[in-house]
């Protein structure tokens, strides 16, 4: 659950500051991701811990208005819902403070009763917003059951051995490509050589999207190296911009689309997302992605 402050700047240490507004928002990558993918035009099944609080409520009604699959989405008596709590200033530039809560208590067991519905799907789409075992534990059920294993290793932060060779398609942002492979983010070139440098690594992904922003997308896969160009938004609030795209890509290739298409679907979503202010309110729906991929405005949405 996000917990958004406006305030015309961040309080220094010991300082009491008036803020301007307050909103209570649906958000969390593996949910917005969920959401993304379901709007998208996916069948989707979600796991995950929330707590027993008025926030976990939320965010199961939530994920049942969506129709997502919650039965995996265990209500953790010992730990809230996470949280985070996000400083908007007058800039517009925010400051997040993350609780993982009940994120932090999933576990490999959970995972385990969960086994039958991540074999039964044709895609597993992971985030590093769980412990980075219990993220290794499902790529492995997914990976041994045959199924695509799509990692979006944000937030940024190192990831184990064990995950990355469990993954097929692993899609960072710019920042978090340069990180991974210990390089400076410098535009579509430093992507390259990113991407480049994490295939050379684990040459068991099938390919490396890294997400440009307003660029579009890097596909660098065993056919080549794509520059997938973005669509042209009028850009409002590039919140959840990321979850858009791994959600929409992963329903496409879930659908058996080529890569480089489900790229394009990935960027018209993650086009759209931007032109609506928030998080849940600005992941588009299946006919606003198809429409502007085909060619379509964005006006239409
Ligand atoms: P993240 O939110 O994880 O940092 P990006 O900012 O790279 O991810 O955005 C994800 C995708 O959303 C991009 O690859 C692109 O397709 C689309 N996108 C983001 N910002 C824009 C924009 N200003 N104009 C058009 N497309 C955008």
């Amino acid at each position: 659950m996000d917990m958004v402050v406006r305030a015309p700047r961040r309080p220094a240490k010991g300082e009491t500051l008036l803020g301007t507004e307050f909103g209570l928002f649906i958000g969390g990558k593996g949910n917005n991701q969920a959401i993304a993918a379901a709007r998208a035009g996916g069948q989707v099944t979600m796991i995950g811990r929330v707590g027993a609080d008025p926030f976990g409520d939320a965010l199961l009604a939530s994920l049942a208005r969506e129709g997502i699959d919650a039965r995996y989405v265990l209500r953790d008596t010992a730990h809230g819902t996470g949280v985070a709590l996000i400083v908007v200033d007058a800039e517009g530039d925010n400051s997040i403070i993350v609780v993982p809560q009940a994120n932090r208590a999933l576990t490999t067991e959970d995972v385990e009763r969960a086994a039958e519905a991540i074999a039964a799907c044709e895609v597993l789409l992971l985030q590093l917003e769980i412990p980075l075992e219990v993220a290794a534990h499902a790529a492995r059920v997914a990976k041994d059951a045959g199924r695509t294993v799509i990692l979006n290793p944000a937030p940024a932060q190192p990831v184990p051995a064990a995950l990355l060779a469990a993954a097929d398609i692993l899609v960072p942002n710019e920042g978090e490509a340069a990180a991974l492979a210990g390089l400076q983010p410098c535009g579509l070139e430093g992507a390259r050589l990113a991407a480049r440098a994490l295939r050379a690594a684990q040459p068991t992904l099938q390919a490396v999207i890294v997400t440009l922003g307003a660029e579009g997308a890097l596909a660098v896969s065993s056919t080549g190296e794509v520059h997938v160009p973005p669509y042209r938004v009028k850009a409002v609030d590039t919140t959840a911009a990321g979850d858009a795209f791994c959600g929409a890509l992963a329903v496409a290739l879930g659908r058996g689309e080529p890569l480089i298409d489900a790229v394009r679907y990935g960027n018209a979503a993650g086009a759209l997302a931007v032109t609506v202010a928030g998080a849940e309110p600005s992941l588009p729906r299946a006919e606003a992605v198809e429409r502007l991929r085909a060619g379509g405005s964005w006006l239409d949405r």
